[in-house]
């Protein structure tokens, strides 16, 4: 099951809607990559946690 990390449900004021799909570790590790160069967060254990709250399990089109 992987899981997603939607930006559009993330606080932002850029309006981003990406979103990353992956195992929880590949999905935690690229969205704190990406909120720093995109949001201009700072890469700490908090943005992380916060990332990690926010993963939803894929839905499977079909
Ligand atoms: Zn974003």
């Amino acid at each position: 099951m992987r899981k997603v990390a939607d930006c559009r449900e993330f606080p932002s004021e850029i309006n981003c809607t990406l979103t990353i799909a992956g195992t929880e570790d590949e999905v935690v590790a690229a969205a704190a990559m990406h909120a720093v160069a995109a949001h201009k967060h700072d890469d700490t254990p908090e943005l992380r946690e916060q990332i990690r709250g926010m993963l939803k399990d894929e839905v499977a089109v079909g």
